[in-house]
């Protein structure tokens, strides 16, 4: 497929800026018209390695899938993102029956959705012919095994649907087990290999790691120096970047190049060329650099600026060896990446719900960079998929210095709570540490219990504070609201005493300051015992409020 057309219908249709780990191989041999069967955690993104390429593909993708509540689902989910699509079951109308009988003969239905009990009626296979299908896709295909727990008999007529129709075939499960994977390849595919895709998300080979920006451009050259000979990929924010970063390592003697979308399209196939050949080369890229490159020894990833979600970092990260050799990918951040990466969110034009999905994601890899434990377990995690500890990243070679951080992360709820959830960081913090400014005062917000607790700590510690309360979603910001701070579900937990929240000590000792004291000083017994009435209060208020975000809603018992 054209790798670039699949990306544009990610972002445009779907709203997302990358593939999970392993959808692209797979959107790629589907969209080839491959047969595949690919086996993809729960939670993976199966539905969208059929549904995007049935969009590259010309024809209509028939979908078999077991649950009728689950096709409509999509069925819906499909033409909110503007792609024609319909589900034949036994609970359509008959309207809806005549208006998609009248879309698939016109040939604007892209997807058709069947529950296989159709396929026991006579005559679907050549119906299915006549609205041109050239491709099934079989979701849940673990029905089909007989010894499965899911065993749906008509799941057997698939096999002969595909002879039928002579149309490459796609399964998808998440059930991996090899006597299922054989039954499923028996029956499906008669027998005929398919191309198999089957693995968990880890790279255990790609050592992991995150550093806070200290001197940015100092630490890249020193890292990149410490690899030289070995090739690398430096990831920019910007194009500008690339080319100020290209020129400070050749001055420090090492062989690089910039690359991103800005560059004639020569240039950037002459870069590729020169990645793929020379050895030791160091492309500094945009996002731009990696779609096409195939190189299996690129030896480390250094993103010298925050990607913008977890699956963004999960997808540039995985460049690196490929040849299953020792790899390595680190990633600098500070709080001028938080807060470029929040801006392009807000000011990107996205539908609000979008906006804060996409918060969201960025919020999941602030976690996994101020992650308390190993970040493998923090990054699988993101996918569902369970690990143990990797020995093979930053926070398994050296354990962090974490300390119980359950007070001033309850100081900053209280401060959220008390000024109605209307505020910024800035603001919460101003009033953690007792700073009478114009705003406050004109608030009252100076007279808040609240007001002045945090004095211990400073300006710094308390944004690396907030900060890591956003990565762990203790926080949200609400695009509503102009990005205030709002309470998520995890805090109830923190403000009732339920849950302790445990921080790391070296993101509050940011550019060399010295050690932090260890505690600051106790919530004032007042505010302790208050907190949780006038969390009661407010939350009273809000659920009059016509709209109240699902997440911020608590039980009775708050
Ligand atoms: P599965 O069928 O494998 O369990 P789904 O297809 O239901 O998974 O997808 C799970 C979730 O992942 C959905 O909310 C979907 O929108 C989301 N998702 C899928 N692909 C991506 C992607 N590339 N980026 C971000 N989110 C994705
Ligand atoms: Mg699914
Ligand atoms: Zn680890």
């Amino acid at each position: 497929m054209s790798t670039d057309a699949g990306h544009v219908l990610l972002r445009e249709v779907w709203g997302f800026d990358s593939f999970r780990p392993g959808q692209e191989e797979i959107v790629r041999a589907v969209a080839g018209g491959r047969d595949v069967l690919a086996v993809m955690p729960t939670g993976g993104g199966k539905s969208l390695c059929y549904q995007l390429p049935a969009l590259l593909r010309d024809g209509l993708t028939v979908v078999i899938s077991p649950l009728i509540a689950l096709m409509r689902d999509q069925v819906r989910a499909l033409a909110a993102a503007g792609v024609e699509a319909g589900a034949y079951t036994s609970a359509n109308t008959e309207e809806e029956n005549d208006s998609l009988r009248e879309g698939l003969r016109e040939g604007r239905v892209r997807l058709l959705y069947l529950a296989p009990e159709r396929l026991a009626q006579p005559g679907t296979a050549a119906a299915l012919k006549r609205w041109g299908a050239t491709a099934i896709a079989v979701d849940e295909a673990h029905c089909v095994a007989q010894w499965g727990h899911d065993f749906r008999p008509d799941y057997l007529r698939i096999g002969a649907l595909r002879e039928a129709l002579g149309v490459p075939l796609a399964a998808f499960t998440a059930t991996a087990d090899e006597e299922t994977r054989e039954e499923i390849v028996a029956r499906l595919f008669g027998g005929r290999e398919p191309q198999v895709f089957l693995r968990g998300f880890d790279r255990p080979n790609i050592h992991l790691g995150f550093a806070l920006k200290d001197q940015p451009r100092r630490q890249v050259i020193d890292y990149a120096k410490a690899r030289k000979g070995r090739a690398g990929i430096v990831y920019c924010g910007t194009r500008n970047k690339t080319e100020v970063l290209a020129q400070a390592l050749r001055e420090a003697g090492l062989s690089a190049i910039p690359y991103h979308a800005g560059l004639e399209p020569d240039a950037r196939r002459l870069a590729e060329e020169r990645f793929q050949r020379e050895d030791g080369l160091i492309v500094v890229a945009t996002v731009a650099f990696g779609m096409g490159v195939d190189k299996p020894d690129i030896r480390w990833v250094l993103h010298a600026d925050l990607p913008k979600s977890v699956e963004s970092y999960y997808q540039e990260i995985g460049r690196a060896g490929r040849d299953g050799l020792p790899a390595e990918a680190l990633t600098l951040y500070g709080p001028e990446d938080i807060r470029l990466r929040r801006a392009q969110i807000d000011e990107g034009g996205a539908p609000e719900d979008r906006k804060l999905a996409d918060h969201g994601r960025l919020n999941a890899l602030l976690g996994i960079a101020e992650a308390t434990g190993c970040r493998r377990v923090a990054l699988l995690g993101y996918f569902d998929e369970a690990a143990e500890p990797c020995g093979a990243c930053d926070t398994c070679d050296r354990p962090v210095d974490v300390f119980d951080a359950t007070l001033p992360a309850r100081m900053v709820l209280s401060a959220a709570i008390r000024t109605g959830e209307w505020f910024g960081k800035g603001h919460l913090v101003d009033i953690v540490l007792g700073r009478a400014t114009d705003k406050v005062v004109a608030r009252g917000h100076d007279r808040l219990p609240t007001f002045g607790v945090g004095k211990d700590w400073d300006e710094r510690q308390w944004d690396a504070i907030v900060r890591q309360m956003l990565g762990q979603d203790l926080l949200r910001p609400d695009p509503s609201r102009h990005g205030a701070l709002r309470l998520t579900a995890l805090a109830g937990p923190v403000l009732k005493g339920e849950q302790a929240v445990t921080m790391r000590r070296d993101v509050l000792r940011a550019k060399g300051r010295g050690a932090t004291r260890d505690e600051p000083r106790a919530l004032v017994a007042e505010e302790d015992e208050g907190l949780l009435a006038a969390l009661k209060a407010h939350r009273r208020a809000l659920a009059q409020e016509a709209k109240v975000p699902a997440y911020v809603v608590f039980t009775d018992k708050t």
